[in-house]
């Protein structure tokens, strides 16, 4: 294969190498087939074993607790912002929505068009911090209590789930950090995410729904959007992310085969401490204005000189001469954002802190 670039994008992002020479390998002529995937039937056999393989591997690698359906849908995250409240709004005329930066921010204003969206705290802003749960107004017949576990744009994670009242479900956004840490499902209703980050390609968004919320959605509700008719047709209600959901497959192989989701994690907290670390020690040369205790190990959102932007497009084009890519940060908050996904290695991000160290020695 040729020599690839260091990809540090947010999303669509890196997909492992094994994953993308395996997909390569398979690309013209499926297991013998004749045919590529992308020219095959979603209800062929061929397909049909690909999707429970998929389904299989997902509930293992992620422990999904018997209770859960699995369902591949399309529409990205964004479409879940509306689905939600379609499908589990159940006769309530609220929910909750703890908004912490762009992406929980989306996801309520999509949700206003069908359910009153009851904000557990103000938005403090910038977005920099998750406000202690204890102070958290939450109602006790809210419909759920919906919150994004990784705020991709402004770098904050979650590392405990939300406090929830025993009838009010949890929805959590895992796009952007899907599998890349043991998720407790205690309390959830809905966990849902895109795939283009940590599991795949774009086109396909798994949602793993508990089976008591299934089969309430509005009359309104699209089919597509429909938990109850997608889990009636295994996902396959209509022509599904074929391709999307083959290469989520290998993802999910390639996660099972280099020790799972704990050995995983553990690579992630290095990765995320080493650049966080070089921060920290730049004496405000690099910043990142995340709070210490809800900075997030996949997006890490920083300035240099404290938003010299000149500094910062040097520092970008230097990267990209070493062949880093993706380090722009999102246009709300500017700078730099290093996305340090699943697929980004030790070693990647060891040469993104040398490079960090570098140019802090050039240009303090
Ligand atoms: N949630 C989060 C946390 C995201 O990062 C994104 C996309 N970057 C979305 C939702 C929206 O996903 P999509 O583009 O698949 O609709």
């Amino acid at each position: 294969m040729t020599l690839k670039k260091m990809n540090f994008g947010a999303g669509p992002a890196k997909i492992p190498e094994a994953v993308m020479e395996k997909a390569a390998r398979e690309f013209l002529d499926y297991g013998n087939s004749g045919i590529s995937i992308l020219e095959m039937s979603h209800r062929s056999a061929d397909f049909t074993a690909i999707i429970k393989e998929a389904e299989k591997l997902m509930r293992e690698e992620m422990s999904i607790p018997n209770e859960f359906e699995v369902l591949f849908m399309q529409g990205g995250g964004t479409g879940q912002f509306a689905a939600i409240p379609m499908n589990i709004a159940r006769g309530k005329d609220a929910a909750d929505y703890a908004v912490t930066g762009t992406w929980s921010d989306k996801a309520a204003k999509e949700a206003e068009k069908y359910i009153n969206v009851h904000k557990v705290f103000t938005p403090t802003k910038p977005y920099v911090t998750i406000p202690e749960y204890s102070g958290w107004e939450r109602k006790k017949d809210a419909a759920y209590l919906y919150y994004c576990a990784n705020e991709t744009v402004h770098g904050i994670e979650y590392h405990t789930r939300p406090e929830t009242h025993p009838d009010v479900p949890l929805v959590a956004d895992i796009s952007s950090n899907f599998l890349s840490r043991p998720f407790d499902f205690t309390g959830h209703g809905i966990v849902f995410g895109g795939t283009q980050k940590n599991l795949g390609a774009a086109g396909l968004t798994v949602a793993l729904v508990r089976k008591d919320l299934i089969g309430h959605e509005n009359r309104h509700c699209p089919s597509i959007l429909s938990y109850k008719e997608m889990h009636a047709n295994n996902s396959v209600y209509n022509t599904p992310s074929v391709y999307g959901i083959y290469i989520t497959k290998l993802v999910l192989e390639w996660i099972r085969d280099g020790g799972g989701v704990e050995k995983l994690f553990a690579t992630n907290q290095e990765k995320s401490r080493l650049v966080y670390d070089i921060i920290d020690s730049s004496a405000g040369f690099f910043s990142c204005p995340v709070e210490a205790a809800h900075r997030s190990h996949m997006n890490v959102p920083f300035r240099i000189g404290g938003g010299d932007e000149a500094l910062e497009a040097s520092f970008l084009k230097g990267a990209a001469e070493r062949g880093m890519v993706g380090l722009k940060g999102h246009r709300a908050v500017g700078g730099i954002r290093a996305s340090i996904y699943n697929a980004v290695t030790l070693d990647e991000t060891k040469a993104l802190v040398d490079y960090m160290n570098e140019f802090e020695a050039a240009n303090r």
